[in-house]
């Protein structure tokens, strides 16, 4: 290929919208039509792999019925990375989403800290703007959904509170949606695709219970997708018992947790891990309430885990 005719694609403007990506099944959403595409050689062998959300330039297929090519993969404005333990690296799940909302349920589970901190670790490591969901409110009393919500509008994430089951608080979180993606993520049974059937009923997500009547395990997917909806897009991800925080090191990590931003540079030592240093702002902070206990014993727990996977990686 010709240098000229290189420069004229990478300024061409892209023309799809990545819907879906199973296996080398790629489907975009070309000005409203489903298109199915595969990845130009480059890119496919490459270490950018396309994924949902991804706007892309292709060209639609030459005969129909027939698959469309990806010619580019535009930069991406934000990335919700995952560490995916079987693979020993790192995979971008869902990209460009304007909010990424994690929800956990307050009752059956309990809230989950380790996966909402996990994901909002890696959500703060790849510009993703993240907001909580607290789920099932109908099981639990007003003050407790307080005392819990405080947890994280403290580190300055704004909570809604929902029960799928009632409907409500549902509005309200439609009432934050625009033209843009906006991805969900949940630790299984937490009522995320509950949540998203109440958020748009067409969507008709499988639930749980569903699985148990008809005595079939549930079909989990694995992939995360892209449904319209008002003008913009919800992005359902794959459910999952734990989530393998991504894209921070040691000294990255504080500054993945928003509420210690303020202490970071006030410690004695510099850089500071805040685990076992004398004269530490953040256990300070830790200390007189400031930071929540739980936060604190997650940031402790992925450090340890940051250096697990470095040994590792040298064995
Ligand atoms: P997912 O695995 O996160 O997609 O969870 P599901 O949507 O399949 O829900 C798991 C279970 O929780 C099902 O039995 C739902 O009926 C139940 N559930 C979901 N949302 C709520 C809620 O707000 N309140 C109550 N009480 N149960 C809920
Ligand atoms: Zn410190």
């Amino acid at each position: 290929m010709f240098l000229g005719q290189m420069e004229e694609m990478e300024n061409r403007p892209d023309n799809g919208l990545v819907v879906r990506v199973t296996g080398h099944e790629v489907w975009v959403d070309m000005g409203g039509t489903m298109v199915p595409c595969v990845q130009r050689g480059k890119l496919r062998g490459g270490e950018l792999r396309v994924v949902a959300g991804d706007r892309v330039v292709a060209t639609r297929p030459e005969r129909e019925g027939g698959q469309g090519t990806i010619e580019e993969i535009s930069p991406r404005t934000s990335w919700l990375p995952r560490w995916v333990e079987r693979d020993n690296r790192e995979r971008v799940i869902v990209a460009n989403i304007a909010r990424l909302f994690v929800v956990t349920s307050l009752r059956l589970p309990p809230i989950h800290y380790a996966f909402v901190d996990r994901v909002l670790v890696s959500a703060e490591s790849g510009h993703v703007r993240a907001s909580v969901v607290l789920n099932k409110t109908d099981l639990i009393d007003q003050r407790e959904a307080d005392e819990l919500r405080a947890v994280y509008a403290s580190c300055g994430y704004p909570v809604i509170c929902t029960s799928a089951e009632s409907g409500d608080g549902v509005d309200d979180l439609i009432s934050t949606l625009g033209d843009e993606v906006y991805a969900f993520v949940g630790a299984s049974g937490v009522g995320k695709s509950s949540l998203l059937n109440r958020i748009d009923p067409k969507l008709a997500l499988e639930t749980r219970d569903v699985g148990r009547k008809t005595g079939r395990g549930r079909h989990t997917t694995s992939f995360s997708q892209l449904y319209p909806f008002r003008g913009g897009y919800l992005a359902d991800t794959p459910g999952m018992q734990v989530f393998g925080f991504a894209g921070t090191d040691r000294t990255g990590l504080p500054g993945c947790f928003p509420e210690m931003r303020p202490f970071d540079d006030m410690c004695r030592f510099r850089p500071c891990a805040h685990s076992h240093e004398p004269d530490c702002a953040v256990k300070d902070a830790v200390e007189s309430k400031k930071i929540y206990p739980s936060r604190y014993e997650s940031y402790l727990k992925i450090l340890e885990e940051i250096d697990q996977r470095a040994a590792r990686r040298k064995r």
